[in-house]
């Protein structure tokens, strides 16, 4: 499970107590992970905190527990400065997307430009439907720029997305769970079709731009009668908005609105309940945004401020 050259990366840090941190989508196989980390010698510290992201790394947590490095499974490097050495073991689904594209050929007649997006796990996934739509005289594309692999999206980095949309006659969004592809269709205009790597599926993303418009000024709107208001700014070492918070405070003061800066690992409705926060406007991942239903709370984002 853990790949040679995570191993070599470990041992050639010369690393005895590693911190484990692992997914949730993985967390069933943290036990045999672990085990065979200490089968080759390594003691294991495993992280139980929830994660979702490579911008959620618990750097600071190895090193108050003595550990010589974080390995971060699952997620690739998110350019973070840490305090103890972290080794980025991504983790590649073997799924196979050909058999789901064969199915539904006809439902790509009418694209000839066709671009393809995945969330990293799917990387393989991508590059096994690339040379299928290849063989079927299509033209493929997938964007690549930094440090994301071809075609990845993060649900707070599209910019692969952006590099090819012009071209692009449509989307496929390779993967699973709806954060990813809503956040796709959300940012293009072009058609958007999910193959959900969980069901075999293959769909139309029918929310687009204009009914998310449409939805961002119904909450905007309902902000406005609203009077007091919550800034939630993750301790996530990748996911801090203290630099834009003040100034999201200074505007809604302006607009005669209470707000508070209020700040978690984690945003739950535990959490908040009982406070009289009527607006969470979120300054850290956006999926808090798309969990919005959860937390009891209008959620808005940043840049809808103005707008209330
Ligand atoms: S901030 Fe959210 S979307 Fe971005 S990498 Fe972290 S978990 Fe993923």
């Amino acid at each position: 499970m853990i790949s040679a050259k995570a191993l070599e990366k470990l041992r050639s840090l010369k690393v005895k107590k590693v911190y484990l941190q692992i997914p949730e989508g993985l967390k069933t196989r943290a036990l045999s992970i672990a085990a065979s980390l200490e089968e080759k010698g390594f003691t294991v510290v495993l992280g139980l905190e929830p994660c979702f992201g490579a911008c959620d790394l618990r750097d600071r947590e190895a090193k108050q527990l003595g550990c010589d490095a974080l390995l971060h499974i699952g997620h690739s490097d998110f350019g973070l400065g840490t305090s103890v050495p972290v080794v980025y073991d991504e983790w590649f689904s073997d799924f196979d997307p050909v058999r789901v594209l064969k199915k539904n050929l006809k439902k790509l007649d009418k694209y000839d430009f066709i671009g393809l997006a995945s969330s990293v796990q799917y990387a393989d996934a991508l590059k096994k439907a690339r040379d299928f739509l290849e063989s079927k005289n299509k033209h493929v594309l997938a964007g690549k720029q930094g440090r994301l692999l071809l075609g990845q999206v993060l649900g707070c980095d599209y910019s692969n997305v952006a590099l090819i949309e012009d071209r692009a006659d449509c989307f496929i969004f390779i993967g699973s769970g709806s954060f990813h592809y809503s956040g796709l269709a959300a940012r293009t205009a072009k058609p958007t079709f999910f193959i959900d790597a969980e069901t075999d599926s293959f769909t139309l993303v029918h929310e687009n731009r204009d009914t998310l418009e449409i939805k961002r000024r119904l909450r905007t709107e309902k902000a406005k009668d609203m009077r007091t208001f919550g800034i939630f700014v993750s301790t996530k070492p990748g996911q801090s908005g203290m630099e834009v918070a003040g100034g999201i405070r200074k505007a809604l003061e302006k607009k005669n609105k209470q707000a508070f800066i209020i700040s978690a690992d984690m945003l739950t409705k535990e959490k908040i309940m009982g406070m009289g926060i009527e607006v969470l406007v979120n300054t850290a991942c956006p999926r808090i945004y798309e969990d919005q239903g959860m937390l009891g709370a209008l959620v808005l984002n940043p840049e809808d401020v103005k707008d209330i």
